[in-house]
């Protein structure tokens, strides 16, 4: 509450990895230019931060208009049901945190500990996120902690750990403003990371040397602005990332001194991309041999090359080869560890980063360490004051494996928080059939109604953005502090101070003596100590006073970690080619290309590929009531190339049935030469709060990356029915 009476607060926008800082003022505060929600409601005002260094006062529509989203439809008190088929009844915190840890006692007793499960979100702050690791991987000892981050980027976790010898995008936003040739795969950034590719644009506008590449089956608003856009085949990254590789080896662009003094594994490598000539990759991405090679000269010619991706190459059932094939470019030609070069990949979440930091999926410990290192969780297990072992060295349930510890009946108690997973799981039918299956949903949520509530037995009230103080890093890995504005809304909590306090319930006292946010930090901060992730000298304290910084940030006088670079030295990782393997070198990984795990068929003749729109931020929950927003995109549709239109006699705003294996869903049909023949986009924001029978994941499918266990979300095989 340190800055509650002053004019402005500093914070950070709560949407997108992005990490815009924005400057906060109270209504009391404004008088006729005070900013009005679409009742003509005096509303809090929300600038951009120009201090702030990520995003230099830029915000996009979303930041600019999220104070309309604080008071609308809160859960207001915690509420308890027997079953969903009652209505829910107000009762007090005690009576709420009295029926959880009896029911997790009972869970315990009855089918062990490792029917307990935690599915949380990107939304956390780093406060929220630590606090439930140390509740379920420490004190109950169940790993069995996912986030909504297992559906987003854990491919580009599994790349980086496997490429690297630990997680953390090398590079920072600096980086868009030096580069000579930005290679975008499978990322509409325009519309998903609008204010990184402002500044991206931008520096292109001013630039006409700087080349941008766009690598993506739609003609989006990103690929607008590229000299050049691959619309490859949906699933062909590998075969284009290994043909450009190809050529760059055949034409010597290759920078030998670094492949043989920084890295391994380069002849398995070379032997692979020996079989993906130009002829063979460009027919394989349904691509010209020109634009092939025109795509390899931009890379092979150029200074520094920096590539960003986001879901387009994480969400995939070879997510994590995609992203190690992209690292490999960069390890063949030199393109890390210096300015304007490096892989980027671009987390979706606000602080999806935190999560990683603090082990917030179920193979994760804080700090980057491993379930599986035995090193690793002795290490936490002595921080922590637990006795050896008390930690589980087996990978807990992820995100998928919840919904079918459900359908088994091996999942006994779910407790959700800050996510909607009944609009964002895919195969939706049996998501929602599984979730009604579960023995005791716990949903903890800053807003009512979601989809998710109903399938509930209790709802608590979450605080939100702006009601707490806690930290978020973005995607450049930037720590923020993020300040409290307002008090939460009558009995709602920080969901930090939820877990601990059921921590203290359940006999953990001595583990939960939080006064405040800030000592969560603290201790968090010192688990990260000689880690890669480094932030032992990051506190609120000084967070506040020196403004958003970039980790790793040791504290003064502590080991430093051998390869991390010295505090504030770089804003970049591998400056000094030193990489976290036991060996110090980047890992080259070979690959074949093993394309979408169903394709297309007969039956089911159209890949069907799901993303995000400018204004809507995942399922809706804030957005769908943002007015603005939904005068925007005020409803879904399906995307389809004229010519399928013209063969199937679909015209523009007709209603189409689309049929996977797995569902159905209906949208009107939006004809346009922007999406290739033989694919279709929806969006994937309509759950069923908001769209009749539009839900673009009732018809997606759960296989996954077998390394990373991310689904392929992006893919489907569907066929359309015109109605
Ligand atoms: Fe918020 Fe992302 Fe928009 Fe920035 S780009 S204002 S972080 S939604």
């Amino acid at each position: 509450w340190c800055s509650y009476m002053s004019e402005f607060t500093k914070t950070l926008c709560p949407y997108c990895g992005v990490g815009c800082g924005l400057e906060v003022s109270p209504p009391a505060q404004l008088n006729k230019a005070t900013n009005r929600d679409s009742q003509g409601n005096p509303t809090w005002r929300v600038r951009g931060d120009k201090s702030h260094p990520s995003s230099q006062g830029m915000v996009c529509v979303k930041g600019a208009t999220i104070a309309e989203s604080l008071d609308k439809n809160r859960l207001h008190y915690p509420m308890v049901r027997e079953s969903l088929d009652q209505e829910f009844r107000q009762v007090s915190w005690d009576e709420a945190f009295d029926l959880i840890t009896n029911r997790i006692q009972t869970v315990r007793f009855t089918q062990g500990t490792e029917a307990i499960c935690m599915y949380g979100s990107g939304q956390f702050q780093t406060e929220d996120y630590y606090t439930a690791q140390k509740l379920l991987k420490g004190c109950l000892g169940t790993n069995n902690f996912d986030a909504n981050s297992r559906l987003c980027m854990s491919s580009a976790v599994a790349g980086y750990i496997q490429s690297f010898g630990a997680d953390g995008p090398p590079c920072c936003y600096e980086d868009l403003e030096l580069t000579d040739c930005a290679f975008l795969i499978g990322t509409n950034t325009a519309e998903c990371h609008p204010i990184i590719f402002n500044r991206l644009e931008k520096y292109h506008r001013k630039n006409r040397k700087m080349k941008m590449v766009v690598v993506d089956p739609r003609r989006t608003p990103t690929a607008e602005a590229a000299d050049l856009h691959l619309a490859i085949r949906p699933g062909t990254d590998i075969d284009l990332l290994n043909g450009i590789a190809h050529l760059l080896m055949r034409w010597n662009y290759i920078d030998t001194m670094f492949i043989d003094d920084c890295t391994s594994n380069f002849s398995a490598y070379a032997e692979v991309i020996r079989h993906y000539p130009p002829e063979v990759a460009a027919r394989q991405c349904g691509i010209s041999i020109e634009d092939l090679e025109t795509a390899a000269r931009y890379w092979g010619q150029s200074q520094r090359v920096l590539s960003l991706w986001s879901m387009g190459v994480n969400q995939s059932s070879e997510g994590t080869a995609k992203v190690r094939t992209i690292i490999n470019l960069h390890l063949m030609t030199g393109q890390i560890g210096k300015p304007g070069a490096g892989p980027f990949s671009l987390t979706g979440q606000p602080n999806a980063m935190g999560g990683r930091e603090t082990g917030g999926l179920s193979h994760l410990l804080p700090g980057y360490r491993l379930v599986k290192n035995d090193q690793h969780r002795a290490e936490v297990e002595d921080f922590w004051r637990l006795k050896r072992g008390q930690i589980s060295p087996t990978p807990g349930l992820t995100a998928w494996d919840m919904i079918t510890g459900l359908e088994t009946g091996d999942v006994g108690l779910l407790w959700i928080a800050a996510t909607n997973p009944a609009v964002s799981m895919p195969d939706l039918e049996r998501t929602k059939k599984a979730l009604l299956r579960s023995p005791f949903t716990i949903y903890q949520d800053a807003y009512y109604p979601t989809e998710t509530a109903a399938y509930a037995h209790v709802l608590l009230p979450a605080a939100q953005w702006g009601e707490k103080t806690g930290v978020m890093t973005n995607s450049e890995r930037r720590v923020t502090l993020c300040q409290a504005f307002r008090q939460p809304p009558r009995e709602a909590k920080a969901d930090w101070e939820i877990f601990a306090e059921v921590g203290r319930r359940l006999g953990f006292g001595d583990k939960f003596n939080f006064a405040n946010s800030a000592e969560v930090y603290a201790e968090f901060a010192q688990l990260t100590q000689n880690r890669p992730c480094d932030m032992s000298g990051l506190s609120h304290e000084k967070l506040q006073k020196q403004g958003p910084t970039h980790w790793p940030h040791p504290k003064v006088g502590s080991n430093e970690f051998p390869y991390s670079p010295l505090p504030n030295a770089s804003k970049r990782l591998y400056t000094d080619l030193r990489f976290h393997t036991p060996d110090g070198r980047a890992r080259f990984g070979a690959y074949y290309s093993k394309g979408l795990a169903e394709p297309p068929d007969p039956d089911y003749p159209f890949v069907l590929t799901t993303g995000r729109l400018y204004g809507h931020w995942h399922t809706q929950t804030r957005t769908g009531r943002i007015e603005k927003i939904r005068s925007m995109h005020p409803e879904p549709f399906i995307e389809i190339h004229p010519r399928d239109a013209a063969r199937l006699g679909i015209t523009d705003n007709q209603v189409i049935e689309v049929r996977s294996r797995r569902g159905q869903a209906h949208f009107p049909a939006k004809v346009t030469k922007a999406i290739a023949p033989g694919t279709v986009f929806v969006p994937m924001h309509w759950g069923a709060l908001w769209a009749n029978d539009a839900e673009a994941n009732a018809l997606t499918h759960p296989e996954s990356c077998p390394d990373s266990l991310q689904p392929e979300l992006k893919a489907c095989a569907v066929q359309l029915v015109p109605i």
